[in-house]
């Protein structure tokens, strides 16, 4: 890559926060995107992002068929981290949540969303590490009034971090920090979740987990889990 390009440029980006979910055969499938936009308005379509490496982008090849949950913003983090830090090769998702039967066949999941949208595949370009579906739309519906999860708010507000197979993933972000943003409040240490790079910052401590701030890594409950991933404790590292 040329040296002008300065990655940092590309994460004043905005996006929003999604499910994509599609079907193979009985088998279904869903995980968050990011890269979620409106492309035509007759028809109407949409044009999402998907890592190669993910099981949705396989079943989408298969089926041909996708949907979208727009997530509110209230969206409790272990359900993103159900969807953005695990694989349908190792937990069924769709059976830990409320979803319904689109008339695509595709599973249209609606917790915590919005709205959703469903369609058909209309076209793709292969773009490296992920393939860009264009939809056309065959049904959507609005399920409640709210406001959107926005990615600056997830990431900003929600302390949520990127998946390595997300097309916005900074790479290790460790190394990227500015000396200054590695000095650690106080002298209690930050930890990482070795699962997903959630860091636990004891200064911020864990609201959606009801763990005041000031609360040291050590004098979490052991039943604590990461609020991103759900991993456990002992998933834990302190950060360098
Ligand atoms: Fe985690």
């Amino acid at each position: 890559m040329s040296d002008v390009v300065d990655r940092k440029a590309l994460w004043d980006i905005t996006y929003g926060l999604y499910i994509v979910s599609s079907v193979s055969d009985t088998r279904t499938n869903g995980q968050i995107v990011n890269s979620v936009i409106q492309v035509s308005a007759e028809p109407p379509s949409i044009a999402l992002s998907i890592n190669k490496n993910n099981l949705t982008h396989r079943y989408i090849e298969d089926s041909g068929v996708l949907a979208v949950s727009v997530l509110e913003e209230d969206t409790p983090m272990p359900f993103i981290g159900l969807f953005g830090f695990k694989s349908g090769r190792d937990v069924d998702k769709m059976s830990q949540v409320a979803c319904r039967n689109g008339e695509t066949g595709c599973p249209i999941v609606t917790d915590n969303a919005l709205s959703f949208m469903e369609g058909r595949v209309t076209g793709s370009v292969d773009c490296g590490t992920h393939t860009i579906f264009v939809a056309e739309i065959t049904s959507s519906e609005v399920l409640k009034s709210g406001t959107p999860l926005t990615y600056a708010y997830y990431q900003n507000v929600k302390k949520g971090t990127a998946s390595k197979n997300a097309p916005t993933y900074k790479g290790d972000l460790k190394s990227q920090e500015t000396a200054q943003e590695k000095i650690v409040e106080g002298t209690m240490k930050k930890y990482v979740c070795g699962v997903c790079g959630y860091i636990y910052d004891p200064s911020e401590g864990d609201p959606e987990g009801n763990i005041a701030p000031g609360t040291p890594f050590e004098e979490l409950p052991d039943d604590w889990t990461c609020p991103v991933c759900g991993a456990s404790k002992d998933e834990f590292a302190p950060e360098d």
